[in-house]
C-alpha cells in the first residue's frame, strides 16, 4: 500500500536523490514544500532552473559562473604564474574567503578515484596541462582534498606537469585527512597554503 499520493511520493523520491539528504528528511522537506503558499514554491522553483540556465564554467579556469571568465580570472590584478589546482568551486570560494592568494585558480571538477571509476580523462586535467602551453605559469599549487582521492589526484598532475619543468607544489598536509576543503577555517587554509613543499 501506498503511504502518500503519487505526487507526494515522487516528490519524496527526488528530494531523496540530492546528496545529504536521507528518506527522512526528504519527507519532511516535501510536506514543507507542498504546505507553502503557491508564489513561494514558484519562486523557489524558478530560482533552481535559472540557475541552472545560467551557470556556466569558466573558459579559463572552469569554475561554475555566469560569465565567460569568472571573477578571479577578469581580474587583471591577479597573478597569472601561479595556479592552484582546487576539486570544486566550493573550494575555490573557500581560499578566496582568506583574501591573501594572489594567483588564480584550476578546478577539476573531481579527483581520480579507481574505486569509483573514475579516470583522470573524467575531471578538467587535460584544460589544466593545456594552460600550461602558456610560458607564463611558473607555478601549480595542488590544493586538491587531503583524502586517499585527492592525495592520488595530486600524484598523477604531479607527474604529468614535472616534465614541462613548471614547479609543483602541494599544500601542507595540516588539512585534517578526509576534511573538506571548504569546512576548514581560513587560518588553517594559509598555513597549508604557505607551509607548501614541492613535489
Ligand atoms: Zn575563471
Amino acid at each position: 500500500m501506498e503511504l502518500y499520493s503519487g505526487p507526494i511520493n515522487k516528490l519524496i523520491e527526488e528530494l531523496a536523490g540530492l546528496p545529504g539528504i536521507g528518506e527522512k528528511s526528504a519527507g519532511r522537506l516535501a510536506f514543507h514544500l507542498i504546505n507553502m503558499p503557491r508564489p513561494k514554491v514558484e519562486r523557489l522553483a524558478n530560482t533552481i532552473l535559472e540557475a541552472k540556465d545560467k551557470v556556466c564554467y569558466c573558459k579559463q579556469c572552469y569554475t561554475l559562473t555566469d560569465k565567460e571568465l569568472c571573477p578571479v580570472c577578469s581580474n587583471e590584478k591577479r597573478d597569472r604564474s601561479t595556479i592552484m589546482v582546487v576539486e570544486n568551486s566550493r573550494d575555490l570560494a573557500a581560499y578566496e574567503k582568506t583574501g591573501k592568494y594572489q594567483g588564480v585558480y584550476h578546478v577539476l571538477h573531481g579527483a581520480i578515484s579507481p574505486m569509483l571509476g573514475v579516470g583522470p580523462q573524467d575531471i578538467k586535467l587535460k584544460e589544466l596541462i593545456s594552460r600550461l602551453e602558456d610560458d607564463l605559469v611558473k607555478e601549480v599549487i595542488i590544493a586538491t582534498n587531503s583524502s586517499l582521492e585527492g592525495e592520488t589526484t595530486a600524484m598523477y598532475i604531479s607527474k604529468l606537469i614535472k616534465p614541462t619543468g613548471v614547479k609543483v607544489t602541494r599544500i601542507a598536509s595540516g588539512v585534517p585527512v578526509g576534511g573538506d576543503l571548504e569546512c576548514i577555517d581560513e587560518v588553517t587554509l594559509l598555513r597549508a597554503l604557505e607551509g607548501r613543499t614541492e613535489l
